[in-house]
């Protein structure tokens, strides 16, 4: 069976060095070839002695998952649809804006915690995702933008960052719960910040979670970056019906999840996500809770306008409920952004992500439970 060696961060493609015999420091070497240029032709690789290079073509591939479908809105956000195998799809979006440029990664095929505002948990659970399937989105939108030279956009944020390259940020906030998938996603988070992959600052790469308390700690001990949390209510009654996940980790354990990793962090404030649901979760009473709640955890707040798909329940709140709802944090001194809605046209919004899932029957909470230890 020939390796893939995608799925190694720094540290396990030198093991694999030693292991067929070769000196530690290609690893460095294969690292740049394949996460910086985007080689898969072991044969192009020519500071490689020229039986290292044979050897790899034997035994070893170089393989991210396969592109069904690549759409751009019209402003500026790109979609593609990946290939994971089996009839299943995964979806990872490009969200160019003036300074920076995000990409939004995906981390399993659907979702096992059945958030009841969002498309992938409706989806149900088929799997986790590979560490190659993981960071093989990077890797190819990396290279395909690079490639780009028409692509204006990505040169611009190129020219605004002073960067040579178009994706400054990662955020885990794709199809999946990224926690429920560990040991993967921080090998994955691991070649994101690596100087001989992609370099990308510890601030500027964000997981963001509905709440799995003992995997946020695991994080902070092996891999501290910038922490979003899906909070979504001020209450455990209103967040139990809409993160069911908050039944077995209540808001106060999450909140004290929090602080242990602002200990930690890269950042000195977490932020929370706060999905604005007509009637739900977004009147006064709800923001005046929400205020008292957060008092002693240092963070930002982003509040999203929900975004419908098909089948969805709930409806987003209006304008001028979401600027009530800012307000009333803003005045009791919280930063508070709104996040703009981009790729509506092509499905690419939050929680609009759907994929191709199949076999939804695996969809089981114990599992993830499990996994998430
Ligand atoms: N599983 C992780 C990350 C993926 S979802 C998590 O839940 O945090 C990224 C963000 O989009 C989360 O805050 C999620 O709650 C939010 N979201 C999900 N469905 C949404 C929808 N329909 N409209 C707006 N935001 C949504
Ligand atoms: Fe899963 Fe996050 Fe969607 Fe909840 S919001 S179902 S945790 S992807």
């Amino acid at each position: 069976m020939t390796i893939n060696l995608l799925d190694f961060n720094a540290k396990q493609l030198t093991n694999y060095c030693k292991e067929i015999g070769e000196k530690p420091f290609r690893a460095k070497q294969l690292l740049r070839w394949i996460h910086q240029v985007g080689t898969t032709d072991f044969s192009a690789m020519s500071d490689l002695a020229k039986v290292l290079r044979q050897k790899l073509s034997l035994i070893a591939t170089v393989e991210a998952p396969t592109v069904i479908s690549d759409h751009l809105a019209a402003d500026g956000t790109r979609k593609w649809l990946f290939s994971v195998g089996t009839g299943n799809g995964i979806e990872t979006v490009f969200i160019p804006e003036a300074n920076r440029g995000t990409l939004c990664v995906s981390s399993q095929v659907g979702c096992a915690l059945a958030c009841s505002f969002c498309s992938t948990g409706k989806q149900g659970f088929n799997r986790n995702l590979s560490v190659a399937e993981i960071i093989g989105q990077l890797w190819w939108v990396n290279k395909t933008l690079k490639l780009d030279l028409v692509n204006t956009t990505a040169n611009n944020i190129t020219q605004a960052t002073g960067e040579n390259r178009a994706i400054s940020n990662v955020v885990m906030m794709g199809m999946g719960e990224p926690l429920a998938n560990f040991e993967n996603v921080v090998t994955a988070l691991d070649l994101m910040l690596d100087d001989n992959a992609y370099g990308l600052s510890r601030r500027r790469v964000t997981v963001s979670t509905s709440g799995l308390v003992p995997a946020m700690d695991r994080l902070r001990e092996r891999c501290p970056v910038a922490l979003a949390v899906s909070l979504h209510a001020p209450n455990d009654a209103l967040r139990d019906k809409l993160v069911p996940i908050n039944k077995k980790y209540p808001i106060k354990e999450l909140l004290s999840a929090c602080q242990r990793y602002l200990q930690v962090a890269p950042r000195d404030f977490v932020t929370f996500e706060y999905v604005m649901l007509d009637g739900i979760n977004d009147s006064i009473e709800h923001a005046h809770e929400l205020v008292k709640l957060v008092r002693d955890t240092p963070c930002k707040f982003n509040l999203i306008p929900f975004n419908t798909f098909p089948g969805s329940e709930y409806q987003r709140s209006s304008a001028k409920s979401i600027q009530i709802f800012r307000d009333i944090l803003m005045q009791a001194g919280l930063i508070v952004t709104i996040r703009k809605t981009r790729g509506g046209d092509i499905a690419a919004a939050c929680g609009q992500l759907a994929g191709q899932v199949q076999d939804k029957t695996r969809r089981s909470t114990p599992q993830v439970m499990e996994v998430a230890r």
